[in-house]
């Protein structure tokens, strides 16, 4: 039988809050109620995020296949692979980690909450997006070639079975706010945006901001749009995709001015934290939309907070946050 939505783990606090942003709406020349945010920063799993929604569909999938051992892979602070080690630790499961990069000496940010949550590290040094797919399927042969019985988890939880929890959300979303004009949100693997497409049926419905891991976005979002509606019995959606690519600057993770400008407004104006990596990127490019004007008057709009504190912690950026504070945001009174 194939994976529907009702194949789930239950993992997740939702549905989660939508919070009207109307002083950061009236800054960006937007009407009151219509700039909203849905808060998939709370979904509660060791943090939150909402790596937490696709686990709880790639974890009953791991689980119908009878593993003991998730794995999965990323960035050095990838959110993605503390969340897969705190679901492991819910379900009594191992779980392997294979991080880009070499053992920091002092563990920061999500590194910490990985040590913590106890899954096994393994720092495979330089890796990019293909790359770090790769090294999973290593780490699942040597687990195999060991006895065990390992998951391979894709890159940011993102196969057709992972989607569906973005498609769950996504019906959640039309559930709180049916005249929905637009969601924006982070692309990394880009699997949060596919769901979103497929629950919402149009691509013009959802604005993807890439963030600089995955290089074949704009081909991957469609088709996974396409395989999680599928799965859904949802229609295959309309239009065509929506990606933002310019706001990636010099590259994954590095900071940028409008980002911190972007972290900045959400703090000041609605006192939501952002984290330089994917959410401040995605408020960027919806600060960019808005003063561009591609979003029109009375459009009701969706930023979703899809997570990342925890690198808000990570070694780097505290400098970066110290120096020039308050480039946007109401002045000090
Ligand atoms: C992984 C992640 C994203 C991107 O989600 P994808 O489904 O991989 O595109 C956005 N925000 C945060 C905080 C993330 O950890």
């Amino acid at each position: 039988m194939s994976p529907s939505l009702e194949s789930r783990i239950e993992l997740c606090h939702a549905p989660t809050p939508l919070e009207p942003m109307d002083r950061l709406g009236e800054w960006l020349g937007l009407a009151p109620g219509t700039l909203w945010v849905k808060r998939e920063d709370c979904t509660g799993l060791a943090g939150g995020g909402n790596k937490a929604r696709k686990l709880e569909y790639l974890c009953a999938e791991a689980r119908a296949e009878g593993c003991d051992v998730l794995v999965t892979g990323g960035g050095r602070q990838s959110n993605h692979a503390r969340s897969t080690a705190a679901a492991a630790n819910r379900l009594g499961l191992g779980c392997t980690l294979v991080l880009a990069g070499t053992r920091p000496d002092h563990p920061t940010g999500n590194v910490l909450l990985d040590q913590l949550l106890g899954a096994d590290l393994v720092w495979a040094g330089d890796l990019d997006y293909y790359g770090t797919e790769a090294a999973i399927t290593e780490a699942c042969d040597r687990l195999r070639a060991a006895g065990r019985r390992p998951y391979a988890v894709p890159v940011g939880g993102a196969s057709p079975v992972g989607t569906l929890g973005y498609v769950r959300a996504g019906l959640e979303l039309v559930a709180q706010l049916p005249d929905l004009d637009l969601a924006v949100v982070a692309d990394g693997s880009g699997g949060t945006h596919s769901g979103l497409v497929a629950a919402l049926g149009d691509h013009q419905r959802v604005l993807g901001v890439d963030v600089g891991t995955r290089p074949d976005l704009d081909d991957r979002v469609p088709e996974m749009a396409r395989a999680a509606a599928a799965l859904a019995g949802l229609p295959e959606p309309a239009g065509r995709v929506q990606i933002d690519h310019d706001r990636i600057g010099p590259g994954y993770g590095a900071p940028t001015p409008e980002t911190r400008i972007a972290l900045d407004a959400a703090a000041r104006w609605e006192g939501l934290l952002l984290d330089p990596v994917y959410t401040g990127r995605a408020m960027a490019g919806l600060i960019r939309a808005a003063r561009e004007g591609r979003i029109r008057s009375g459009q009701k709009v969706v930023y979703m907070h899809t997570g990342g504190t925890p690198a808000l912690f990570a070694a780097g950026y505290a400098e970066w946050i110290e120096t020039g504070a308050g480039s946007a945001g109401p002045p000090v009174r």
